[in-house]
C-alpha cells in the first residue's frame, strides 16, 4: 500500500520537485479530454492531482474510474502550476501533483450528497449520513476549534493548580431545574440512577474533600422540551474553587475568555469586564441577559404616562403596571410597519399592543407627533422627549403592561430593531457579567419561591435576616456571564452553613423528609467542615457557536441529536429487547399488550 508522506494541505511552491505521496478523498473530478485532474482532499486540506495520459496511460486509465469520495493514494512529483491555472483562494493553489502511481484503497456508494453543497441540503440528510457530512473542510475547521478551547482550558487551569476530576454519570438526580434522565438499575430492582444535570453536587463535595481546585469539561443531560438552541446532552466547562469570594472566580473566568478569544480569534477582550446588577439590566435592557453591542436603553414613563389622557396607559398604571418603551433613532418605520409588523412582533411575547409618536423638530424645538402624541401636553411630551434623550427623527415604541410582560416583549424587540437598523458591528463582542440576581422568585402557580439559580446558591450575608423577613428581597452571590445577548455561563457562591442551607430549603418548600431524601448526603457533608466554596459552569457548545460564528448548535457537536432528541446516524432511541427490559424489572406498554395478546390466545 502506498503510504503518505504528506498531507493534502502541506505542499507549497518551494516543494516543487519533491517526490511525495498523498492520500485522501477524491473530492471532485475533472476530465478535460487529454487531463484528468482531481481534487484529493483530507482534513488538512486539498491539493490538486493531474494525470497525464502520455506519460502515465495505466495511471490515466486508472484515474478515470474514480469517482467522488473514493479513497486513494497518489504518489507523484510536485510542480508548479501551469501559468493561469493558480488558485489564490488554496493554501496549495500554486502547486500540483503529476501522479505516476495510483493505489484505490477502497471505492464508495454514491454519497447521498455532494459535499460542496451540503449547506443546501436538508440537515437531517447531514446528520443521518454524518461521516460525509464531518469531511466538509467547515465542520474540520468547528471540530479543530473545540479541540483547541478544550486544550487551552485544560492548560490554563492546570497551570492554576487545578484539577480535573470525573464526577459520576450514573448519579442521584441533581436539581438544576429540568427533567432528569433516568437510567434503570438491573441489580437493585425497581432504582434508577438519574444522568446529572451539572456534577453540582459532586463538585461541592469535592470542595469539602479538600481538592482545593477543580475543573472538568463534561457532559451534562438535561430532558427540557426541544428549543433550538439546547442540546439534551451538552457540555459545560465545570469549576469549583475553595475558599474564594465571586471575584475571585470572576477574575479567572474573565482571564480565561480573553485567552480563548485571543488564541481562536485574536480579538483582545478587555478584562476586567463590565459588570450590571440584575436590576439594572431588568430595568435598562428588559432582560438579564442584555446585548451591549448597542444603547438603546429601555426607559420606564409610567410616571408621564400616568398623566396622559390616554385611558390605556393611565388605566395599566393605576393597576400596578408600567408603561416602558425605547426610542429608536432615525426614520426607519412607517406607521403601517408599526402598527403591523412591530405590534405582530410584541403580540408574539404576549404584549397586547404597541403605542407610538415620532419625535420631529420644529422651530429647534423637539416635540412628539402621530400615533398617542396627542394624549400628551406639551410639557408632557418634552418630559418624555428628554427621558429618552431623543432626537429629530426618533421613533418612540411603548408598551403598557405589567412589568414582566413589558420587559419580556421590549428586550426581544430592542434586539430586533438593532438589527434591522444595523446598529452594530456583528463582529464586536460585549461581555458583561450580571451580579446581585435575587435567590428567590415567587412562583404564582405553585404559590411558593423559585431558586433564580439553584438550591446550593449562598444569600449575600447583608441580606441574611431578609431570609426571614423579607425572602423576596434577598440577593444572591451568582453571576452569570453574558455575550451579546446570550448567556454563556454562571455560577455562584455556594451556602456552606448547613443551618442556612436548611433555611433555604424550608423557603423553597422543600420538606425535611424530601431534603433527607433527595440530598440527605449532601447536608450530612456539609456539617463535616465545608469550606467557603464557589464555582461556575460555562457552555461549551455556545462558546464554539461564538468562536465559530454559528447559531445552530448541532454544526459545533460531531455526533448531536435533532430537536426532538433524536440521533439520526445510530436510530437512538431505539426499541429494545423484551429479554433486556425483562432483566431490569420493566414493561413497556407495548410489552404488555404483547403479553396480553398471548394470554387471551392460551386461553382460547
Ligand atoms: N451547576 C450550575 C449549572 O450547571 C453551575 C454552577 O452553579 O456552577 O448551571
Amino acid at each position: 500500500m502506498l503510504k503518505r508522506t504528506h498531507t493534502c494541505g502541506q505542499l507549497r511552491l518551494e516543494d516543487a520537485g519533491k517526490k511525495v505521496t498523498l492520500a485522501g478523498w477524491a473530492h471532485s473530478y475533472r476530465d478535460h479530454g487529454n487531463l484528468v485532474f482531481i481534487d484529493l482532499l483530507d482534513k488538512f486540506g486539498l491539493t490538486q492531482l493531474v494525470f497525464n495520459p502520455v506519460t502515465h496511460p495505466q495511471v490515466h486509465k486508472l484515474a478515470k474510474t474514480i469517482r467522488c469520495e473514493w479513497v486513494i493514494a497518489a504518489k507523484g512529483l510536485i510542480r508548479p502550476r501551469s501559468e493561469g491555472m493558480e488558485n489564490p483562494k488554496l493554501p496549495t493553489g500554486q502547486i500540483e501533483l503529476a501522479v505516476e502511481q495510483l493505489e484505490i484503497l477502497n471505492i464508495s456508494k454514491t454519497p447521498p450528497f455532494e459535499i460542496d453543497s451540503a449547506e443546501k441540503t436538508s440537515e437531517e440528510l447531514r446528520l443521518a449520513n454524518r461521516y460525509i457530512d464531518l469531511r466538509r473542510p467547515q465542520m474540520q475547521a468547528k471540530l479543530r476549534v473545540r479541540h483547541r478551547v478544550a486544550k487551552i482550558v485544560r492548560d490554563y487551569f492546570d497551570r492554576f493548580g487545578f484539577l480535573e476530576i470525573e464526577t459520576p454519570f450514573l448519579a442521584k438526580s441533581t436539581p438544576e431545574g429540568a427533567r432528569d434522565f433516568l437510567v434503570p438499575s438491573r441489580l437493585h430492582k425497581d432504582c434508577f440512577y438519574a444522568l446529572p444535570q451539572s456534577p453540582q453536587l459532586f463538585k461541592q463535595i469535592l470542595m469539602i474533600g479538600g481538592v482545593d481546585k477543580y475543573f472538568q469539561i463534561v457532559r451534562c443531560f438535561r430532558d427540557e422540551d426541544p428549543r433550538a438552541d439546547r442540546q439534551a446532552e451538552f457540555t459545560q466547562i465545570d469549576v469549583e474553587m475553595s475558599f474564594v469570594d465571586s471575584n475571585d472566580v470572576i477574575g479567572v473566568h474573565e482571564n480565561l475568555i480573553a485567552k480563548i478569544w485571543k488564541q481562536i480569534m485574536n480579538v483582545d477582550v478587555r478584562a476586567p469586564m463590565r459588570r450590571l446588577s440584575y436590576k439594572e439590566a431588568m430595568a435598562d435592557y428588559g432582560t438579564d441577559r442584555p446585548d451591549l453591542r448597542f444603547d438603546m436603553k429601555l426607559k420606564e414613563i409610567s410616571d408621564i404616562a400616568k398623566k396622559s389622557t390616554f385611558n390605556v396607559f393611565t388605566s395599566v398604571v393605576e393597576k400596578g403596571g408600567v408603561v416602558k418603551g425605547l426610542c429608536a433613532p432615525g426614520k426607519k418605520y412607517s406607521r403601517s410597519d408599526i402598527e403591523k409588523a412591530l405590534t405582530g412582533f410584541v403580540a408574539d411575547y404576549g404584549a397586547k399592543g404597541l403605542a407610538w409618536a415620532k419625535v420631529k423638530k420644529e422651530n429647534g424645538d423637539l416635540s412628539l407627533a402621530g400615533g398617542v402624541a396627542k394624549f400628551f401636553s406639551p410639557d408632557l411630551q418634552k418630559q418624555i422627549i428628554k427621558r429618552f434623550k431623543a432626537e429629530d427623527g426618533g421613533m418612540i415604541l411603548l408598551v403598557a403592561d405589567s412589568e414582566r410582560v413589558a420587559n419580556k416583549a421590549l428586550a426581544p424587540l430592542r434586539c430586533k430593531l438593532a438589527k434591522d437598523m444595523s446598529l452594530y458591528d456583528e463582529n464586536r463582542f460585549e461581555f458583561v457579567w450580571i451580579v446581585d440576581f435575587p435567590l428567590f422568585e415567587w412562583n404564582e402557580d405553585e404559590k411558593r419561591y423559585d431558586s433564580l439559580h439553584h438550591p446550593f446558591t449562598a444569600p449575600v450575608q447583608e441580606d441574611l435576616d431578609k431570609l426571614v423577613t423579607d425572602p423576596a428581597g434577598v440577593r444572591s452571590q451568582a453571576y452569570d456571564i453574558v455575550v451579546n445577548g446570550s448567556e454563556i455561563g454562571g455560577g455562584s457562591i455556594r451556602i456552606h452553613d448547613p443551618k442556612i442551607q436548611q433555611k433555604v430549603f424550608d423557603l423553597l418548600n422543600i420538606s425535611n423528609e424530601q431534603a433527607q431524601k433527595q440530598f440527605g448526603f449532601f447536608l450530612k457533608a456539609l456539617e463535616y467542615g465545608a469550606p467557603p466554596h464557589g464555582g461556575i459552569a460555562i457552555g461549551l457548545d455556545r462558546l464554539i457557536m461564538l468562536l465559530t460564528g454559528t447559531d445552530n448548535i448541532r454544526d459545533v457537536i460531531a455526533f448531536p441529536k435533532t430537536q426532538r432528541g433524536q440521533c439520526l446516524l445510530t436510530d437512538a432511541p431505539s426499541e429494545v429487547d423484551a429479554r433486556q427490559l425483562e432483566e431490569l424489572n420493566l414493561r413497556t406498554q407495548r410489552h404488555l399488550r404483547a403479553i396480553e395478546q398471548k394470554n387471551n390466545e392460551q386461553k382460547q
